[in-house]
């Protein structure tokens, strides 16, 4: 069915107290993954809330350029490394582990540490940027003679040229196809996920912001960029890292190379879809195997983007079936199963299959289980010994049960569907 789908490794950086929701093509690990089943790794990225000097000078650097912004919001002013004060205007957006997430028009999170506010006035929330603003701002950022970018609403979508200047006419054409390609695809995702949320009777909302996919040309200033906007990670070395989705930019970031079946893209995009649709916040603490199940259940093979959740995956469907060290109770009660390069591959597959047995044969119970991740709020505690428990509460069957179940089920599904 998707046999031509490219093997990817993956690795989400979603888990407690990271700042970022990120996916790696684990190139550098393939070889060694190859010999396990098609391949997905994990990781898990520093907390932004343990480095609060390194955090206020990244949003220094980041200051000047915010105050250009014109909007209306909650006025917080702010006690700098220096002693100086600076007033930002924002949308209060969460507090909790000691920092407190600042809204910016531009639709990214700022992640202040509360102990540095020293004063907040009320106002009404800033206006989003339009995408015609949040281009022009991207382009300030990166200078308007490398971009070529594609508004495809709500997408904005944007390569990033090694260098400035005139281009190549076949080349410009290339590049040109690129970006509205781009578009086609995550369109196509939107659609997909939308049908299945309205299926699933999950309560969504309009996007807010436009979506920035950013595609960079050039694998050196992808990670230079990486590099930059993990500063508060400790600077994720990312040779590995295909695409991600980001957090606290809340954009997609991607290397121009991914842009030819857009597997990795698509499935950083599902992640940008729930965090802008009010189904779950940024930085709340969602286990894995929920975010990664869901985004797992949309494929693309360079052509069409494979239906949703409620289809059945050749490639997570294997892996979750030939896995013998992770178990479904390991990835319901902690993230870790996602982090390793090997037992990834095995975490992947579960998220996958158990989001595929909710979504076919609980159907009820997984409304409430994502009413339950949706109503976590930003920056909460994480409370990882309550997971099990909770899940077990309202799905109302033991976790093994569930994957005895699943052991039966999709060998079955299979076979009826090659009937
Ligand atoms: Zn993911």
């Amino acid at each position: 069915m998707m046999s031509t789908l490219r093997e990817t490794s993956r690795r989400l950086m979603c888990a407690t107290g990271s700042a970022s929701v990120f996916v790696f093509d684990s190139r550098r690990n393939q070889k060694k993954i190859k010999t396990l089943a098609k391949p997905v790794a994990h990781g898990d990225a520093v907390s932004p809330l343990s480095g609060k000097r390194v955090l206020l000078r990244s949003f220094l650097t980041t200051m000047l350029l915010l105050f250009h912004v014109n909007a209306f919001g909650d006025e917080f002013t702010i006690k700098l490394d220096n002693g100086d004060t600076a007033t930002l205007t924002a949308r209060f957006a969460g507090e909790g582990r000691k920092a407190t997430a600042l809204e910016m028009p531009d639709g990214g999170w700022k992640l202040i540490p509360s102990d540095r506010i020293q004063q907040r006035t009320s106002g009404p929330d800033p206006k989003p940027l339009t995408h015609d603003e949040l281009l022009q701002q991207i382009n300030e950022e990166f200078s308007a003679t490398r971009t070529i970018s594609n508004i495809d609403k709500p997408f904005v979508i944007v390569l990033v040229r090694a260098r400035p200047g005139a281009l190549d006419p076949a080349v410009e054409k290339r590049y040109q196809n690129v970006v509205k390609k781009a578009g086609t695809f995550f369109k196509g995702m939107q659609t997909n996920f939308l049908e299945f949320v309205k299926q699933a009777r999950i309560e969504t909302q309009a996007v807010k912001f436009p979506l920035v996919a950013l595609i960079f040309e050039s694998d050196r200033h992808f990670d230079a960029y990486t590099a930059r906007v993990t500063e508060d990670q400790g600077g994720l070395s990312s040779p590995n890292i295909a695409a991600f989705y980001d957090l606290q930019t809340n954009r997609l970031v991607i290397r121009l190379s991914e842009c030819t079946t857009f597997d990795t893209p698509l499935h950083e995009a599902v992640h940008q879809q729930v965090y802008n649709r009010g189904i779950l916040n940024r930085f709340a603490p969602i286990p894995s195997w929920f975010n990664e199940g869901i985004a797992t259940g949309f494929e693309g093979d360079g052509d069409r983007v494979r239906s949703g959740p409620k289809s059945i995956s050749d490639r997570y469907g294997q892996m979750a079936l030939r896995a013998r060290v992770v178990t479904w109770t390991e990835i319901v009660a902690r993230d870790q199963p996602f982090q390793g390069d090997v037992l990834a591959a095995e975490a992947y597959g579960h998220a996958w299959g158990l989001h595929w047995l909710l979504v076919t044969k609980y159907r009820a119970e997984y409304n409430v289980l994502v009413k339950h991740y949706s109503g976590k709020k930003p920056l909460e505690l994480d409370r990882p010994d309550e997971r099990v428990a909770e899940f077990e509460r309202i799905v109302g069957k033991s976790v093994p049960e569930l994957q005895r179940e699943f052991q039966l089920e999709l060998p079955r599904a299979m076979a009826r569907r090659k009937n």
